[in-house]
């Protein structure tokens, strides 16, 4: 997509209600963006698509939702409290403050190069919880979901009775204090993340990471990705996480280029290892933070050894608002009609679309048409198949335009014909081919059921 696309696109998001600055009308507050009405759809439904893939298509992963507010012990025995930073830079002209890792030695502000040596910067934000606030009551808002699907993994297995290998899902909010959040919702400071820890016994974790790779890279195409705006990227030995094995990007071509939309990580025994009651009793793989003060064993026992082990686990951690800005990217098309006409479409797959279908009277102000219209509407809402509005501009090139720019796969038009002719009718228009059918009412539910499976 061009840069100038790109701008029509954001300009797009806050007219039609997908994304809104936060705190708009009091100059807005960096780093943190509002979904509106169909922005909200289009999440849910991406991450409606996320779940369906993890939990209820599959019989070996459990959800989880857990707290946002984390106990600090938690964040310390993960090593977030002494390791979760960037390396922050100020520039001495013009006191921007940017990450060292980004820039290349040169503000991109000004353009100086009397930078201030890199200095680490703790990405969490910490709070106090009740109403004393000393340093022993200090919490931090978690910077990624996963934590908790460690600290609760005894409790689920035990509530579930589940043998490796198996898996725990959550979709939730993060926090980061990003030192530059940019590039609209790709790099916020408060975002959602779809994370699964996939528990796998030692020694099975290569082919399960070969096998989620596979699964995920399914998952992107399916949302509409294109393989040309795609690429897989196993990070090299030297750019890993001190405990992890092995790590996959996947990344999606945006404006500014090829940047991270999901990483699949293998992260050994690491995290379980960390949180672990007596982990001297274990051997352990991962380089582990000494834990006096857990109260719990998360291990499991092998069946054939009977010997107590800590599994290691293969993580695909996606951020949920890097899929939206991926899908919407992919989706945003401006099409030439030819004599001077183009229009705006938005061709997001029919499962993402914020709304699926719209009913369009020819003429908002004939009671029969609108009435139809009402009946009509009741009838669809109950198919399941997602949102169904109405529309009552009155104006049916408008109605079109703007299902066309919100992505609507189908807009269902009431004429005169539909309340005075027998057997009754309305026209459908597909969004993409601009194509109109006449097809009896009789015969909708069975045509969109089969449209929207
Ligand atoms: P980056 O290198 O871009 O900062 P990361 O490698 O630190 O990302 P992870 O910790 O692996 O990211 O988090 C998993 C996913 O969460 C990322 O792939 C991304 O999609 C999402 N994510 C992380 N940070 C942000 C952010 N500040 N804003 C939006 N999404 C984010």
């Amino acid at each position: 997509m061009p840069a100038t696309q790109m701008e029509q696109l954001v300009s797009l998001c806050k007219r039609r209600g997908f994304i809104f600055q936060n705190s708009d009308i009091y100059g807005g507050l960096q780093g943190l963006y509002d979904y509106g009405p169909l922005g909200v759809e289009l999440k849910n439904n991406i991450k409606a698509a996320w779940w369906r893939s993890m939990v209820y298509e599959r019989d070996d992963i459990e959800g989880l939702d857990s707290a946002i507010l984390t106990n600090r012990k938690v964040l310390h025995y993960s090593g977030h409290e002494d390791t979760f930073s960037d390396p922050m830079v100020d520039c001495k002209k013009c006191k921007g403050r940017f990450r060292a890792d980004q820039i290349g030695g040169v503000c991109p502000n000004c353009g100086s190069t009397d930078l201030t040596e890199p200095r680490p910067f703790n990405l969490m934000f910490k709070t106090t919880v009740g109403p004393v606030v000393n340093d022993d009551n200090i919490a931090y808002l978690r910077p990624e979901t996963a934590q908790a699907i460690f600290t609760q993994f005894k409790n689920v297995i035990d509530s579930t009775s589940r043998k490796l290998p198996f898996g725990i899902a959550q979709i939730g909010k993060s926090f980061r204090n990003e030192i530059t959040p940019k590039n609209f919702i790709f790099r916020v400071r408060e975002f959602e993340q779809a994370e699964m820890e996939f528990f796998v016994k030692p020694g099975e974790d290569e082919p399960w990471h070969e096998y989620w790779k596979q699964q995920r890279i399914n998952w992107w195409l399916d949302q509409g990705l294109s393989k040309e705006n795609f690429r897989v990227y196993d990070q090299k030995p030297d750019e890993l996480a001190h405990y992890a094995k092995a790590c996959t990007d996947i990344e999606y071509k945006f404006v500014w280029g090829f940047d991270e939309l999901e990483g699949i990580a293998n992260r050994r025994d690491y995290d379980l290892g960390n949180h672990t009651k007596n982990q001297e009793e274990f051997n352990l793989e991962a380089h582990c933070h000494e834990n006096k003060e857990s109260t719990t064993k998360l291990c499991v026992r092998d069946e054939e050894t009977n010997k107590l082990y800590v599994p290691f686990v293969i993580e695909p951690s996606m951020g949920v608002d890097r899929a939206t800005l991926a899908i919407l990217t992919e989706a945003y098309t401006e099409e030439d009609l030819g004599e001077g006409n183009s229009r705006i479409v938005l061709k997001l797959k029919k499962h993402l679309a914020p709304i699926k279908i719209a009913i369009v009277p020819l003429k908002k102000n004939s009671a029969e048409i609108m009435n139809k219209c009402h009946e009509l509407k009741k009838q669809l809402m109950k198919l399941g198949i997602g949102r169904v509005a109405l529309e009552n501009t009155g104006n049916i090139g408008k109605a079109y335009r703007r299902h066309d720019e919100i992505g609507t796969p189908l807009c269902l038009t009431v004429d005169f014909e539909t309340i005075e002719q027998q057997p009754e009718t309305v026209t459908l228009r597909d969004r993409d081919t601009m194509q109109q059918i006449r097809i009896a009412t009789a015969d909708l539910p069975a045509y969109l059921r089969e449209y929207f499976a």
